[in-house]
């Protein structure tokens, strides 16, 4: 059954919209013109327009809602909560019963020494606290200098302040804040690699870039280096072989920390837990998540830090003055746990190492069509990069509007897909059915 919402016309909140709503990362003018989808309905991996259209939920919310929509046990989860206690502080030595037990569940599912978590409302907010963590260790072990971060061209980190320095140039358009903090190395971007490096010598050019600017900046000037195991918004890039390993050694070489970000990859989206330990075989001494860690259901994010960097911190001494009125909202830690036993009572995690390499073989099927450069991606996370030409990878000019107008017609059939210059991202709830990745490979096809 679909829960719809008919109260207010599409029209009425579509004029509502337009004279009063800024959306986030948006071109205002281009709602203006041209109006707004207004949703209002949910159910499986369904959503549902106000005026009635029913498509699939191709980007799962934003990345995020990994169980799929109508969980009543989540809903009844958070009512429940709110019943009982909606909100209260956890300042100082005030805490509530599901961020507790969130905060243990996240320590016993995380790899190895990862078994404190600093709770927040969303992904800038983890890697955010992530930076602030790592210096504030730094200043409390007497080395103040140590502050730069290590990010990456493309990289997509957030949008405050701090985690937009963070985020690659690529997203900087018109923002010209600290970035002396973070220095970028390249995108490890197979497919749009610098002329002149090979596919076999990539690897050691990223390598050696990186040691390179360790040697350059000074070790003791670098806080940390900060990956997505999977690069998302910056286009679904996925990494040589071996990548992580030779970067974490590096970390490891010069005492630089590794912070992990997991806002997309982590709770089952590339078929494990935290992908960065389960799939690529390292153990970051950070981990930021947010999203599938409540599937959407409630804003939640968790920082989760090694043994090594909360011994340094709750020493006594100078405290770590950083947290969010709403840092382990109940009703947010509530929607987490739930969404965590459903994750593993339904096995979503084995499920996508099935079902996700279907869903990536349809989708590379579509590489024999004229307009398709790369198909890429892992599990249910992928994008297709539409091109002028196959051969050159020359790109359409920007006015073609092609991942717009793919996504449109898309959505005209059922479907809504994500679109980013040249991309369409697809980032499903991890439910999908075979036949229903088979009906999606269909309508992007047409
Ligand atoms: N990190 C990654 C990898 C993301 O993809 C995102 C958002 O898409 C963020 C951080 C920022 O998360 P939020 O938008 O919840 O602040």
């Amino acid at each position: 059954t679909l829960t719809t919402n008919f109260e207010k016309s599409a029209q009425e909140a579509w004029e509502q919209d337009r004279a009063h709503l800024i959306h986030p990362f948006s071109s205002l003018a281009a709602n203006k013109e041209e109006g707004c989808t207004v949703m209002a309905g949910s159910d499986g991996v369904h959503v549902m327009d106000a005026e009635g259209n029913r498509f699939y939920d191709g980007i799962g919310g934003l990345w995020c809602v990994n169980v799929g929509y109508g969980r009543e046990e989540i809903i009844e989860a958070i009512v429940k909560q709110l019943r009982e206690l909606p909100f209260y502080s956890a300042f100082n030595n005030l805490t509530n019963k599901p961020a507790s037990a969130l905060a243990a569940k996240l320590a016993e599912l995380a790899p190895g020494k990862l078994n404190h978590v600093f709770f927040g409302t969303g992904g800038s907010v983890a890697n955010d606290s992530a930076v602030r963590l790592v210096h504030h260790y730094f200043n409390r072990i007497g080395k103040p200098y140590r502050k730069k971060i290590l990010s990456r061209q493309n990289a997509y980190h957030g949008s405050t302040h701090l985690t937009i320095a963070l985020t690659g140039p690529v997203y900087q358009a018109g923002w010209d804040g600290a970035t002396d903090l973070v220095h970028y190395l390249s995108a490890p971007h197979s497919y749009r690699r610098p002329a002149g490096v090979s596919e076999e010598g990539f690897l050691d050019f990223l390598i050696q870039e990186m040691e390179d600017a360790i040697l350059k900046l000074g070790p003791d000037n670098v806080a940390a280096f900060i990956a997505e195991p999977i690069m998302g918004a910056g286009g679904v890039i996925v990494p040589p072989e071996g990548y992580h390993k030779r970067t974490f050694d590096l970390c490891r070489k010069y005492g630089i920390f590794y912070i992990s970000d997991e806002v997309v990859t982590a709770f089952g989206r590339l078929g494990h837990m935290f992908a960065s330990f389960d799939k690529f075989g390292i153990e970051p001494d950070i981990i930021a998540s947010a999203k599938g860690i409540s599937s959407g259901y409630q804003p939640l994010s968790a920082t989760i830090i090694s043994d090594e960097i909360f011994e340094v911190i709750s020493r006594p001494g100078a405290a770590f003055f950083h947290g969010f009125t709403y840092s382990c909202h109940p009703a947010a830690c509530a929607a987490g746990l739930k969404n965590i036993e459903i994750i593993e009572r339904e096995k979503i995690c084995e499920r996508v190492r099935k079902t996700g390499p279907i869903f990536e073989k349809t989708l590379h099927k579509l590489e024999d069509l004229d307009l398709v450069g790369e198909v890429r991606g892992s599990h249910f996370m992928m994008c297709i990069e539409s091109v002028a030409d196959k051969k050159t990878k020359a790109l359409l000019p920007a006015e073609a509007n092609v991942g717009k107008r793919i996504a449109q017609n898309c959505q005209k059939r059922g479907l809504i897909v994500r679109p980013l210059g040249q991309l369409n991202i697809l980032s499903p709830p991890l439910t999908l059915e075979v036949a229903q990745i088979e009906e999606i490979g269909a309508i992007l096809r047409q």
